[in-house]
């Protein structure tokens, strides 16, 4: 008996819950407040509440497994037994086993942490070694389908796909262990079919990347292989992020019954559909609202959409983009969004409702779909930023000859060689976050928190002097988070209340929300630059977000393109730099961490991004003076693709991380001509560990060998926020004295 696909479905729903429950279950777990029985409770609470949401919501095809104690990728890691001998060893608990996976013991460092495509989620890099021996594990799959199964609901289990498994992994040519991984996945499938699984869902989104003929040949030999087991599910393949390219007519070769596009960041999906040639009775699964964004979907355009791909498939069913993972969960918790902004949103719980109405309307065609939005109000739009954008000039973003501004900053600044300095924020105590929460409930008046973070810079500062730092910064006492505090200070954002979205394992982020022409209504630093630049006579550093990551970690607006957005928000801080520069401030930095995150996937589009976010940086940087020096702080070593762009930036000093990567990066930027200041972090601020002072030295020396002296700059590899004092406080002195023992040499 063949059970069909369904209309309806999503690729998966947040798991944190509408108040983030797992976050604070899984925390008091790690604290030792709650046991692992307790956990498990909270956590089974929370996969019946998603199931029995979209049971309700109507939706026809629920997927399970899709819920995680920390991570997706590592939860599959641990289904086809690929764990680590270094875990393995501990003889821990198989949750404790997981959870050292995921954040590290004493003994063992954690798996490596990096970001989910071109998106803010972070997963956990699974480690395939020639020893690794695959052995199936679908214990968490099946249990998840036979606890949805007791409330009376059936659901598809998810997992990742071998092939984009191995290439999201790391260890000695993990892809070419495929064909034994197939054999575990088999084995997988088997069991799920046994208990009496209908159908699988297998995310690739590797391939919506340009991957090599061999790596599409692989995948479809995987999927030839699982398509061929006698006993099975059906097999659901999902890709999203992009457009497939070359891999779907690889999979329309393979007997898989469904496959999933991504119709809204991959719209030539459909072109490359009609190409394909016949469907052979398969499900498309079309991705038609957009999982990775936060606006109400057009439904009459996705409709037609969707009647495009019923035209060429037998069956089609509706679908998120991708994961619901990367929105919030539900807008109806929000009560203090302008109810014209909120008209327009829709989150998790919203997006479910939208997939089933297209559901119904591709197949009745008579379903009445909700009227359009009206146009955009008039109160959003900022006529004289448009203005201002539209009289820009290519000079704008040109500042003058660097050898010129190199020697005015020195002329000014007067800086030893090797001059040291720190990324910007130094700890956020307890008592700082505090105080933040006393004054956002009201206990504490606005008075008694801006007394409050004055005496934290002056004790940032005083700290700075003492260890005898040259370029001294306020240390963002003020600063709940990077983005979200420009975001509650310019006009076109939106803070929400409890938009919260797992960025990794318990950390949840709240993106603001650009709905609007961005526009600075103040200074948004300067009183606090000032202040701390009024407490002594060293340089402090002015610090800013930069365009590229402000638009980052937002959900951005779609009706006008990115770039337009990035220079609205540029224009804002091109304004900020100039009102610090007028105030006194000579250094400015402007952070651009996530400027290789939102780096497209595909080659083909990656160039004509770098240009628009380059133009934003330097049109937010090229309004001051030459004497003033500007400064970008980027929190990776691995440049590949954009590293031309970060010469391109033109900032006057760069600094990256590079302690782990063992000051490589500094052979890369001489590779492509770079000739400007730069800051290879030499203390890697991710562990509490404080390097010896010996260590240190060795870095510089490494560094002075690579990049003269006079443009060699010492700091750590990135803010100092989540450190505490007594490590902070011993690795700078040691950062220092390593300093003047490499200067004097
Ligand atoms: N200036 C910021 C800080 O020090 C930079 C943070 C970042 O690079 N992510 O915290
Ligand atoms: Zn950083």
């Amino acid at each position: 008996m063949s059970t069909p696909f369904g209309q309806s479905t999503v690729l998966g729903y947040p798991r944190i819950g509408a108040n983030r429950e797992l976050k604070k279950a899984v925390e008091a777990y790690w604290a030792g407040t709650v046991d692992a029985a307790g956990l498990a409770s909270t956590a089974a609470r929370l996969r019946a509440e998603v199931w029995r949401t979209l049971r309700d919501a109507r939706l026809d095809a629920i997927p399970s497994n899709t819920f995680s104690y920390y991570d997706h990728v590592l939860d599959t890691a641990v289904a086809v037994g690929a764990i680590p001998t270094r875990f393995a060893r501990l003889g821990l608990s198989a949750l404790d086993t997981y959870f050292a996976m995921a954040r590290g013991v004493d003994a063992e460092p954690a798996l490596e942490l990096t970001k989910w495509f071109d998106t803010n989620y972070h997963y956990l890099v699974p480690e395939i070694g020639t020893d690794t021996v695959f052995t199936p594990n679908p214990a968490k799959a099946l249990g998840e389908y036979a606890e949805a199964r007791g409330l009376g609901i059936t659901t598809r289990p998810v997992l990742v796909g071998p092939a984009t498994f191995l290439l999201l992994a790391k260890g000695d040519d993990p892809f070419a262990r495929l064909d034994d991984l197939v054999e575990t996945y088999a084995e997988i499938l088997i069991a799920l079919a046994d208990a009496g699984v209908a159908w699988v869902q297998l995310d690739e989104p590797a391939y919506v990347a340009d991957r090599s003929p061999a790596e599409i040949d692989a995948l479809r030999r995987a999927y030839t292989r699982l398509g061929r087991l006698e006993h099975r599910p059906r097999i659901f393949v999902a890709t999203y992020f992009g457009e497939l390219g070359d891999a779907l007519p690889a999979l329309l070769d393979t007997p898989v019954e469904a496959i999933g596009l991504d119709l809204v960041a991959g719209p030539g999906n459909v072109r490359r559909l009609a190409a394909a040639g016949p469907l052979g009775g398969r499900t498309i699964v079309a991705g038609l609202v957009d999982g990775r964004n936060i606006w109400r979907t057009d439904l009459r355009a996705a409709v037609a959409a969707g009647a495009t791909i019923a035209g060429l498939a037998d069956h089609v069913a509706v679908s998120t983009s991708c994961s619901l993972l990367h929105v919030p969960v539900d807008l109806s918790a929000e009560t203090r969004l302008d109810p014209q902004l909120s008209a327009r949103l829709a989150f998790a719980r919203q997006k479910v409702d939208e997939v089933v109405l297209l559901g119904r309307a591709l197949r009745d065609g008579t379903t009445a779909l909700p009227a359009p939005l009206p146009a955009t109000p008039a109160a959003w739009r900022h006529d004289d930023v448009r203005g201002r954008l539209a009289a820009l000039r290519p000079t704008d973003r040109q500042r003058g000859d660097y050898l010129t501004r190199a020697a005015r900053q020195q002329e000014r600044l007067k800086l030893p060689e090797l001059p040291t300095t720190t990324i910007g924020s130094f700890p956020q105590t307890l008592e700082l976050r505090q105080a933040r929460a006393a004054h956002r409930a009201g206990s504490l008046d606005d008075a008694g928190y801006r007394a409050r973070m004055r005496a934290e810079v002056e004790h940032v500062i005083r700290l700075q002097e003492k260890l005898g730092l040259d370029v001294l910064v306020h240390g963002e006492p003020e600063r709940n988070d990077m983005v979200q505090y420009f975001g509650e200070q310019l006009d076109g954002f939106a803070a929400t209340e409890h938009g919260w979205v797992q960025s990794y394992g318990s950390r949840c982020v709240r993106p603001p929300i650009i709905y609007g022409d961005v526009a600075r209504k103040a200074p948004m630093t300067v009183d606090w630059s000032t202040f701390a630049q009024s407490l002594t006579g060293k340089p402090v550093k002015g610090m800013l977000t930069g365009p590229v990551t402000i638009l980052a970690w937002s959900f951005v607006r779609t009706d006008q393109p990115l770039a337009a957005t990035a220079d609205q928000v540029a224009l804002a801080l091109r304004d900020e730099c100039r009102d610090l520069e007028a105030a006194g401030i000579r250094v400015i930095q402007v952070d651009e961490p996530a400027l290789r995150e939102t780096l497209p996937l595909r080659r083909a589009d990656q160039q004509a991004y770098l240009d628009w976010a380059v133009g934003a940086f330097r049109l937010a940087t090229s309004g001051v003076a030459d004497d003033t020096q500007i400064h970008t702080h980027l929190c990776y070593s691995e440049f590949g693709e954009v590293i031309t762009a970060i010469d391109a930036l033109d900032a006057d000093v760069t600094s990256i991380e590079a302690s782990r990567s063992k000051m490589e990066v500094l052979e890369d930027l001489a590779e492509i001509g770079y000739r400007r200041g730069v800051g290879p972090g030499v203390w890697d601020i991710h562990s509490p560990r404080v390097p010896p002072r010996d260590e240190v030295v060795e870095a510089l020396r490494r560094a002075v060998a690579a990049v003269p002296a006079r443009r060699l700059w010492v700091n750590p590899d990135c803010g100092l926020k989540t450190r505490g004092y007594p490590e902070v406080e011993a690795s700078l002195r040691h950062l220092v004295a390593a300093a003047a023992e490499v200067r004097g040499s």
